[in-house]
């Protein structure tokens, strides 16, 4: 009888999604950090203030897919088997797939739920085009590639959404944050960001739920196409520039309508707020595969047409005289050409990891564009994840700490370039995101907590609900 005095009563749970919010944003006021917005932001303080909250550290690498999927399944990407949304499917030179939804072979939050008769409401959540059934309702995310597909389940909530919206269109994404335009850009994250929310809430009001979850890609498009007019450590910042605000506006607007969500919550909903990486000042971008050239480990066909850039795909590499290749994006990937592996391998297997380890030394030891340290890590697959499915890059590089994102093109003058090769772009992902846990009648008084990583969520929520976590999840029950 005592124990069934003593069962926590189940609860529901709504998951607030903010693609790319870092900690300082939300966790210190303006006099505490040149970026701090928590005096600003009242109904995000208020869950702070009552909750428990910290810094979350995101997936290796720290970007959006694999770190959502990471968060909601519990899984590490190695056992994903998906290390960032193109990946080598397999060890030719040039076959690649894309992890859409049908690349994810592990339970997320909501298909559990759904076995345990939940129902749930998912919101653009990255990874859920194409669209899977479930127990409830589902929105998809940003690289579903148009909404005249089935982009909703049921596919009728579709017909509901263009009601709610006035026939508008719904917005997965804005169709190119990397722009100059600036206009144009912030109009466009703000009409996405008003039209979601106008969806959140009407599913919040008219369907039912024990889960729900949404994530707003709005604040990783903002932060990537407006970064340098807000925080002064940009090395591009002007102050006084006419877009000084556009970031902090943009973040009051999310807690206006945070605000709003939170007043439709009944008395036994617990509430969490995450993001899946942060976002810092990019310094610049290391020309990864020009490097590698210069080091003499990729060997070229011809002599480059230095006629603008060349992407990687675009240029002959002579293969059998090739020991190492790389490719560009926020973290750097480098994949080893090795004998019996690779078509035209080069490394004899048995030298796989001395070459491995001196190319992870000479990535440690690269100096910046002023011949200061660079600090960047190269990390090993198999010494980050629980298990390594598929077929993961040979070393995953962050540059500078990620002050420095990496370009896989050729034909720039310099290793260090201060132009994006895919257009402009001022930030790049950090390490940690946040995590926020606020109870109904429970006051934890703001209680700051360290050490908190994203595959904590999913234990988290299913701990909340008062279900069982599966025993292969790899996050723990955040203490509360
Ligand atoms: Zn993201």
């Amino acid at each position: 009888m005592l124990n069934l005095f003593r069962r926590k009563k189940p609860r529901r749970v709504l998951v607030i999604g903010l693609d790319c919010a870092p900690p300082a944003v939300l966790f210190k006021t303006g006099q505490e950090h040149p970026l701090g917005l928590k005096d600003q932001l009242p109904n995000l303080s208020h869950l702070i203030d009552e909750g428990i909250y910290g810094p979350l550290s995101s997936s290796i690498p720290c970007i959006t897919v694999p770190a959502w999927t990471s968060m909601f399944t519990g899984k590490d990407p190695g056992v994903l088997g998906f290390y960032g949304f193109r990946n080598r499917a397999d060890y030719s030179y040039d076959k690649m797939f894309i992890a859409t939804a049908n690349a994810i072979h592990e339970k997320r939050v909501w298909e559990i739920l759904t076995e345990a008769d939940k129902t749930s409401v998912v919101v653009g959540v990255p990874q859920t085009y194409p669209i899977k059934p479930l127990k409830g309702y589902l929105v998809s995310s940003f690289l579903t590639p148009s909404t005249d597909r089935q982009y909703t389940f049921p596919h009728e909530l579709r017909y509901e959404i263009d009601r709610v919206l006035d026939g508008q269109p719904y917005d997965v994404d804005v169709p190119q944050f990397r722009t100059e335009d600036k206009d144009h850009l912030l109009k466009q994250i703000w009409e996405m960001t008003e039209k979601r929310f106008a969806v959140i809430k009407y599913l919040l009001r008219e369907k039912p739920w024990d889960f729900f979850v949404f994530v707003e890609i709005g604040l990783d498009r903002i932060h990537h196409g407006m970064w340098k007019f807000w925080d002064p450590a940009h090395p591009k910042h002007e102050p006084g520039n006419p877009y000084q605000n556009a970031i902090p506006d943009y973040y009051r607007y999310l807690d206006r309508e945070i605000g709003e969500i939170l007043g439709m919550l009944d008395d036994d909903t617990a509430v969490l707020v995450v993001s899946d990486h942060g976002a810092k000042a990019m310094e610049g971008g290391f020309a990864i595969n020009e490097w590698l050239r210069k080091e003499g480990l990729l060997v070229l066909k011809d002599d480059l047409p230095y006629e603008g850039l060349v992407p990687f795909e675009k240029v002959e590499v002579d293969w059998e005289k090739t020991t190492a290749w790389g490719a560009g994006g926020y973290y750097a990937r480098i994949f080893l050409n090795v004998e019996g592996r690779e078509p035209l391998g080069k490394i004899p297997a048995r030298d796989y990891e001395k070459v491995r380890d001196q190319i992870k030394e000479m990535i440690e030891a690269l100096p910046d564009h002023e011949g200061k340290p660079m600090g960047s890590v190269a990390f090993k697959p198999e010494e980050v994840y629980r298990e390594v499915r598929n077929v993961p890059p040979d070393l995953m590089v962050y540059l500078g700490n990620l002050r420095w994102r990496s370009v896989g093109s050729f034909g720039l003058p310099d290793l260090y370039t201060f132009e994006n090769d895919t257009g402009p772009d001022d930030a790049n992902h950090d390490q940690d995101g946040v995590f926020v846990l606020w109870e109904p009648r429970k006051d934890h008084g703001g209680r700051y907590v360290e050490g908190l990583q994203l595959m904590d969520v999913a234990s988290t929520v299913l701990d909340l609900m008062g279900l069982p976590i599966p025993p292969d999840m790899q996050g723990r029950v955040v203490p509360r």
